[in-house]
């Protein structure tokens, strides 16, 4: 009896107490998970990774490019977030910035800025303003916390699925399972899918931005993209995907570089 009524009491708390606005976007996100706890299971995830694959040494030159860019976008978002009155977001993170021997064609960072760079993405940045379009990219995920803005939407739709469930208690078991799987989809579709495929573009925007302000010109993503479309042979259906497709970010991100070149862009 009781549940019923606490949990509408409790979403409101809980949502008003934990709005939170993506840097230099500005945007409204939720973020439930306190961002100490994410980066501790993030830095334990990050250990685990790094002590199973090959990590190439700092002395390798590609390290040392990975390394040269992470740096340069770091300070740059470092300075950016000092300048705001941001800082206080990003204080815990604890930098670091691997090249991992593995023909995968990948890339991350997770939060609290542990970033991770596979060899087998270097054939396609092909040079170093391209790999700062992957790293900033990625570092945009983590300054914008959109892991936690994943968890706390899993969260939500995993109460929101009690609710549901609670009130279908009297109806019959097909019926339960008919409702939870629509339940389901209809969660996926409404609300994880095309929130994950904007933060996937609120990082490209974050990533030119960072880029720009370490020095990197952000016109290098379009080809960059080029290159990607390419070799993205086997291209799933934009709309079931959570990454835009290679036409459309390229469509997007020319409309974005030209401002976004003129406002951050400091040659170095
Ligand atoms: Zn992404």
């Amino acid at each position: 009896m009781m549940y019923k009524i606490f949990t509408p009491l409790l979403f409101v708390v809980v949502l008003q107490s934990s709005c939170q606005r993506v840097p230099v976007t500005g945007r409204k996100q939720l973020n439930l998970v306190p961002n100490s706890l994410i980066q501790s299971m993030a830095f334990a995830e990050y250990d685990s990774i790094i002590n199973v694959t090959h990590v190439l040494p700092a002395s390798n030159a590609q390290t040392q490019m990975v390394r040269n860019v992470g740096i340069r976008i770091q300070h740059a978002v470092e300075n950016y977030m000092n300048q705001n009155g941001l800082a206080k977001q990003i204080r815990d993170f604890k930098w670091e910035y691997n090249l991992i021997d593995d023909k995968t064609i990948n890339a991350w960072c997770m939060p609290g800025g542990k970033v991770v760079v596979y060899t087998g993405l270097l054939p396609i940045t092909q040079n170093e303003t391209a790999l700062a379009v992957v790293m900033g990219h990625e570092i945009a995920h983590a300054i914008a916390r959109h892991g936690n803005e994943r968890m706390s939407e899993g969260l939500l739709i995993q109460m929101g699925g009690l609710v549901l469930e609670e009130a279908l208690k009297e109806k019959k078991q097909e019926t339960q399972v008919l409702f939870l799987s629509l339940y389901m989809v209809g969660s996926n579709l409404a609300l994880a899918l095309p929130n994950s495929r904007m933060q996937e573009s609120e990082a490209d925007k974050l990533g030119l931005i960072f880029m720009s302000m370490a020095g990197y010109d952000p016109s290098e993503a379009i080809p960059f993209w080029q290159r990607m479309a390419s070799i993205n042979k086997n291209n799933t259906p934009e709309f079931l995907s959570t990454h835009p497709s290679d036409e459309t970010r390229i469509k997007r991100l020319s409309a974005l570089i030209p401002e976004i070149k003129e406002k951050y862009y400091v040659q170095k």
